[in-house]
């Protein structure tokens, strides 16, 4: 941690900012200029609150130069975790798909898209079972029913499952539905829900809350990670801002970061990330050629009467034209996205 005391700030001033940052276990390092002092304070306090210092008479600002986040970090860990979910890896050089629709609705819809994605190259299906809606009123998922058929298509059609998890009561009824847990934004600081996931076996998929920093995401990340589970992808799924004309902005520039600053796999959203369906092939391209390690995407076999995100849900042709777009972006980048299956005729 880096302290910096103000133009001016008395020897008095110094001194006492001295007294307690060794009372907190701190070893400090003095350097004065002409007028200003800077204190470098030695030690390792993940959980430090650097506002006891920041309140301090005399002092101008404070800075951490370690992350609050261990497990999580790059610094703790320098090559990148691969996550191999039944044969397939997240964070290697294949950028993976997971496309579904947003809600299970039923065998028949469950059914035509499993064997559609995964005809074009779609590794995961999605579709949740459980549904955090903004309204009360909105269709609020199968349940247990939506699970059995989520599971039974994806095996239909050598496909993996990931679901949302809403609470933890959930945890041992999903388990054995799903090949990975899904945290949605809404509970990326759900703080029992993460240590009791991170107690599981199973891959989490953590989405960025909607108004989370990236170090609260990691931060979240941390706390499945210190109960046991390291197998944690993040998904940035698009954060609220001012903007209007989309449904949340994509924040793609949180892949290269969340990369330098952690080993983790990250999948983007392009679907919630824009909430419209025209805007969700561009800003696949866009993930992509930023570096992320996989896709997740709404996809629909009609879209406008599906019972949630029909808008940001992509027709069955366009989910082609995105895997072959993708495709040629991956291997610009010396990566792959999976080829579609050869039809026989
Ligand atoms: C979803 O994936 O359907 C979902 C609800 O996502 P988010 O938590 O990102 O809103
Ligand atoms: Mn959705």
């Amino acid at each position: 941690m880096v302290v910096v005391m103000e133009v001016g700030a008395s020897e008095a001033q110094i001194q006492s900012v001295i007294e307690h940052l060794n009372r907190y276990g701190f070893d400090v390092h003095r350097s004065s200029g002409v007028q200003q002092t800077v204190l470098g304070a030695i030690g390792v306090k993940p959980d430090f609150d650097v506002r006891h210092i920041k309140v301090l008479d005399g002092v101008a600002d404070v800075y951490r130069v370690t992350e609050p986040y261990k497990f999580a970090s790059r610094a703790w860990k320098q090559e990148n975790t691969r996550i191999d979910v039944r044969g397939v890896t997240i964070g290697g050089d294949e950028v993976v798909v997971m496309a579904g629709p947003c809600s299970v609705e039923g065998e028949e819809q469950m059914e035509v898209t499993a064997a559609h994605v995964a005809a074009h190259g779609a590794t995961f299906l999605r579709g949740g079972a459980f549904k955090p809606r903004s309204s009360p009123y909105s269709f609020q998922g199968l349940g247990e029913e939506g699970l059995r058929i989520l599971r039974g298509a994806a095996d239909r059609h050598g496909l993996r499952v990931i679901t949302e998890v809403m609470e933890t009561a959930q945890i041992e009824l999903i388990y054995p539905y799903t090949d990975v847990f899904q945290i949605g934004a809404r509970n990326m600081q759900n703080f029992s829900l993460l240590k009791e996931i991170g107690k599981t076996d199973k891959p989490v998929f953590l989405k960025r809350g909607l108004s989370a920093t990236i170090s609260e995401w990691l931060m979240s990340a941390e706390y499945v990670m210190s109960q046991g589970n390291p197998h944690v992808i993040l998904c940035e799924r698009g954060i609220r801002t001012f903007e209007t004309y989309t449904r949340n902005t994509l924040d793609l520039s949180a892949v290269p970061v969340v990369k330098a600053k952690s080993h983790l796999p990250i999948v983007v959203d392009p679907s919630h990330g824009t909430g419209i369906r025209n805007k969700v092939i561009p800003m696949a391209r866009a993930a992509v050629a930023a570096g992320a390690d996989g896709l997740m995407v709404e996809v629909h076999p009609d879209p406008p009467n599906a019972r949630s995100d029909g808008p940001q849900s992509l027709y069955f042709d366009q989910f082609v034209e995105l895997m072959q777009q993708v495709r040629r972006i991956a291997e610009a980048l010396d990566r792959t996205v999976r080829a579609p299956e050869r039809v026989s005729v």
